[in-house]
């Protein structure tokens, strides 16, 4: 096992990785731009290394200063959580190349699922059933239309580096693809700095449903189940549960079953989600994410399994401890990403917390990195932490969450819970009736209109 791990993150999931070194005995180096000598990651590692100014590109980003970092602290180990440097396969290869270990998975299959078009014919060939689409890139307009005319409208272009829902334009007929393929041509450029973009049938009314898998690099494979993270804006998951009230136990059994066969075959080493759009019955794989994903609590606490003890097990060498039989379903959980937003505006809100106060009681999990006294900076994403509550059924989970929602008090800035408060209480969400686009919807309808 390693003796020293330097996590190269910030917020909630720089503390939640912190957490599952510390009880594996594992020294702790965070690292943190100038904007965050404050925060609680900072405090309560056991060195800490400051690298660089407030922005990203220059402090969480900055490759070089990262591994002066380690080099620094002997830090013989990586972890990058979730968003910057996590899917980037030339880190996890420059890293190598100076012996560190990232804990993640191989630079090949981070690459492989990082172009779109190339993760649809990978999981194709795997066995993995995929949304009809375009064989390949899209280039220009009348490629675009004999695709869309093939597939039927509507249509969506959507990114091939695609990331964070940019990217994606949905076309409702042969009038509008022109416009939709060079909006998301443009946005591609702009956000991912490549405009290479291709088709795919747009499915009206679908849930998103994805599988959590771990592997351990040399041919086992298992999954943890499914979560439901149907409940979206502009693209961005806001409430995530498990298991999916859309699914039996035998769909269930056999998407898991799909996803981790697929991996074995991969040689997939760490954790990984494999992302669908189900409707109808029938399951549509989107993408794969190669690393810890925001919403990986809720899949902790219907197993009981630490999935960042297992993330830094496999990356030091070990097998899979764990047999598909070892996972054992329990109840039933649901995050809320809590953000510092306006809840009915979602006008970002950053600023001085000036009471904090979070819920407590069996089945409620709270990861967050922020305490009374911390002023949240203006400069990253605006997660103030998340909520995860566990009930023995979905029942007994709302209403834990309902009693939890009541009891979070964030004094000074603005947040989201206001919004879970109104969504906890709705017919719709507390009979598991919602698709992709349900909150949209419920937002356009008024569903928060009023709100202070
Ligand atoms: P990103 O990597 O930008 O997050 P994804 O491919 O994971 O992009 O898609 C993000 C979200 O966009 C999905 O959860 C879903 O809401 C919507 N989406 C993606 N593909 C389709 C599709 N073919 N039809 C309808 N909605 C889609």
């Amino acid at each position: 096992m390693f003796e020293k791990i330097l996590i190269a993150n910030r917020g909630e999931i720089a503390l939640r990785i912190l957490r599952a070194a510390k009880e594996l005995g594992i020294a702790t180096v965070a690292v943190h731009s100038t904007a965050d000598s404050e925060a609680m990651h900072v405090k309560l590692a056991d060195e800490s290394v400051c690298v660089g100014p407030p922005p990203a590109r220059e402090s969480y980003l900055n490759i070089p200063a990262l591994l002066a970092a380690c080099e620094i602290t002997g830090a013989e180990a990586l972890h990058p959580g979730y968003g910057f440097l996590s899917e980037n396969a030339r880190f996890a290869e420059i890293l190598a190349e100076h012996h560190i270990v990232f804990v993640g998975p191989k630079p090949e299959h981070i690459r492989l699922m990082g172009d779109k078009i190339e993760a649809k014919r990978t999981a194709l060939r795997l066995g993995i059933p995929c949304v009809p689409g375009s064989a390949g890139a899209i280039t220009d307009e009348a490629e675009a239309k004999a695709a869309a005319k093939e597939l039927g409208y509507p249509v969506l272009i959507k990114a091939a580096a695609g990331g964070g829902g940019r990217g994606m334009k949905v076309s409702f007929s042969e009038d509008d693809i022109a416009s939709a393929l060079e909006t998301a041509r443009m946005e591609a450029k702009s956000a991912f700095g490549d405009d290479s973009v291709y088709l795919e049938k747009y499915l009206e009314k679908p849930r998103h449903i994805e599988v959590q898998i771990l592997g351990d690099g040399r041919g086992g494979a298992i999954h943890l189940g499914e979560r439901d993270c149907s409940l979206q804006r502009r693209h961005q998951k806001v409430w995530e549960e498990g298991p999916s009230p859309a699914l039996n136990e035998s769909q269930r059994k056999e998407i898991g079953e799909i996803c981790a066969a697929a991996m074995r075959e991969l040689q997939y080493a760490g954790a990984g989600t494999i992302e669908f759009l189900y409707e109808d019955g029938k399951f549509y794989f989107i993408e794969m994410n190669t690393r810890i994903q925001v919403e990986h609590p809720v899949t902790e606490m219907i197993t009981g399994v630490d999935l960042v003890n297992e993330q830094i097990k496999i990356a030091a060498g070990s097998a899979l401890t764990l047999t598909q039989d070892d996972v054992i379903f329990n109840g039933h959980a649901i995050e809320c990403r809590i953000n510092a937003e306006h809840p009915a505006t979602f006008r970002p809100s950053p600023g001085l917390i000036n009471y904090y106060h979070p819920p407590g009681g069996l089945g409620v999990r709270v990861d967050s990195a922020v305490y009374a006294g911390y002023t949240i900076p203006p400069t990253y994403d605006s997660l103030v932490g998340k909520l995860i509550v566990h009930g023995r059924n979905r029942n007994e989970a709302l209403m834990r969450l309902r009693r939890s929602l009541d009891e979070f008090i964030i004094d000074g800035i603005d947040t989201t819970i206001p919004l879970f408060q109104t969504l906890v209480r709705n017919s719709d969400i507390q009979n598991g009736l919602y698709d992709i686009h349900w909150l949209e919807k419920f937002l356009a309808d008024g569903g928060m209109d009023g709100t202070e």
